[in-house]
């Protein structure tokens, strides 16, 4: 089709018509609805209404504010970042993490730590904050690569995806015993993106112990519909011992499923 905006035929050798295409047309269409969509859900008050686009004529001003914007985003993130340089270097450390089993403790800061985490804003408060730098607090349930994960967490706000995958159990239950939502909420992303037969009883027990229901469900969803590779594999029969209370969950969903797909 002879398209206006995708042909590749120089101007002065096309015709002069102005027809496009049904790809640039929905894609026209789609550019204008996501910019009204983002324009209707961006915060402004409350007797404002947001001036709609139309047409395309102000997309690419539009396009040009949100890379702006996401530059000086990018230029406030590397401000703020200046805790992880301190963590690296070890710069006015005042308080020593100790992990469960042996190894070193991990010096860190208490400030930090109380601004990430509301439990450990509660264990400094009632130490009174004064204590001396060689303050420690003990973290049982987390091994020396777990903790320096967490910690690697807390000041840089992410973690690379490899730590992720082999610290994500340890890691949402530290966060949700730290009252740490924002990484509580990434590690319930992970594990809904990265659910398998290998690893959904795993998931359904974290989610368990952290009462996560939205996940608790997903898992329970996805280990009814896979029931066969998981309940007949040797991890179920561990599995069943430590969590009986699951494995009556986990039956009740697999006969309701199979009653839905009767009466369907
Ligand atoms: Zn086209």
């Amino acid at each position: 089709m002879d398209c206006t905006i995708c042909t590749s035929m120089p101007v002065m050798l096309r015709p002069p018509r102005n027809i496009i295409c049904s790809t640039c047309y929905e894609g026209a269409r789609s550019v204008i609805f996501f910019i009204n969509k983002q324009l209707q859900t961006a915060q402004g008050p409350a007797d404002q209404k947001p001036n709609l686009c139309k047409t395309l004529e102000n997309v690419s001003k539009w396009v040009r504010d949100m890379k702006a914007e996401s530059e000086e985003l990018g230029e406030k993130i590397r401000f703020l970042s200046g805790f992880s340089v301190a963590f690296r270097d070890q710069i006015h450390t005042d308080i020593l993490l100790q992990p469960g089993e042996s190894g070193p403790p991990i010096p860190a800061h208490k400030a930090l730590l109380a601004i990430r985490s509301e439990v450990f804003n509660n264990i400094l408060d009632s130490d009174g904050c004064k204590a001396p730098a060689t303050d420690t607090v003990k973290l049982p349930e987390l091994n020396h690569e777990e903790l320096e994960s967490l910690l690697e967490f807390l000041y840089n706000g992410d973690l690379p995806e490899d730590k992720m995958n082999k610290h994500i159990y340890s890691l949402s239950l530290a966060a949700d015993k730290y009252g740490i939502s924002y990484l509580q909420k990434l590690c319930e992303c992970h594990m809904l993106k990265s659910m398998s037969p290998a690893n959904a009883l795993d998931v359904l027990e974290v989610a368990d112990v952290c009462s996560s229901l939205k996940l608790k469900e997903n898992a329970l969803d996805y280990i009814v519909k896979n029931m066969h590779d998981i309940v007949f594999s040797a991890k179920y029969d561990s599995f069943a011992l430590k969590n009986p209370h699951l494995c009556v969950q986990i039956s009740r969903a697999s006969l309701m499923d199979a009653k839905r797909k009767s009466v369907s």
